[in-house]
């Protein structure tokens, strides 16, 4: 199964998501109900920017509840079908208008994913980074697939991706840590290394 990516489209650019969605090879799954009234975001205009890459699944995974603070899906049944057999073949591109999840009736599709084993991110699929020398390479973050560019010489991948975790995914990075110095046979104590007597 691919992974999830479920996000609002508030403030996002267009063009760029055409970009992420072409570069993830992932399909684009509108679950709002009325994709009709908001200019650029018009069902019709995604048919033209994303062409078959693009599924208005809001006859299925819409809320019924919309303009109320409840869920109710249209056919919940149904739409998880589809998005799971859409996950079969290509990375899933979640899309509602709303910023929060918290505030979205995404929240109940994701769960419902989750339950199924998929793997959910809440953000858009990230572009593919373009490296711009020869001997530069790519390598997708495992935490949020990010790409980061790296050197292909010198052995830098993994401190660059070390970097990256560091700085987006401070838990993981903390976690990470703990589980290498585990492996050391050190004890890992909050802040910093503490190197065990032998
Ligand atoms: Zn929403
Ligand atoms: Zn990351």
């Amino acid at each position: 199964m691919n992974d999830v990516f479920a996000f609002g489209y508030a403030g996002r650019k267009l063009p760029t998501l055409v970009q992420n969605i072409k570069d993830a090879d992932a399909v684009l799954v509108d679950i709002r109900s009325d994709p009709l009234h908001r200019p650029t975001w018009t069902r019709r205009n995604l048919e033209d920017a994303f062409g078959d890459r693009y599924v208005w699944a809001g006859d299925t995974l819409g809320n019924v509840l919309y303009r109320t603070t409840a869920i109710q899906l249209v056919d919940g049944v149904t739409g998880m079908e589809l998005l799971l057999s859409i996950a079969e073949k290509h990375p899933v591109a979640l899309m509602c208008v709303c910023e929060r999840e918290s505030e979205c009736h995404r929240r109940v599709i994701v769960a419902e994913l989750e339950k199924f084993g998929l793997r959910v991110f809440h953000h858009p699929p990230p572009a593919r980074a373009t490296t711009t020398a020869s001997n530069e390479d790519t390598k997708q973050c495992p935490e949020c697939r990010a790409w980061i560019i790296f050197p292909r010489k010198g052995g830098r991948a993994a401190a660059d991706q070390d970097a990256h975790i560091l700085r987006e995914h401070p838990e993981s990075y903390r976690r990470m840590w703990a589980i290498r110095a585990t492996m050391r046979n050190e004890k890992w104590l909050g802040a910093e290394f503490v190197p065990e007597a032998r």
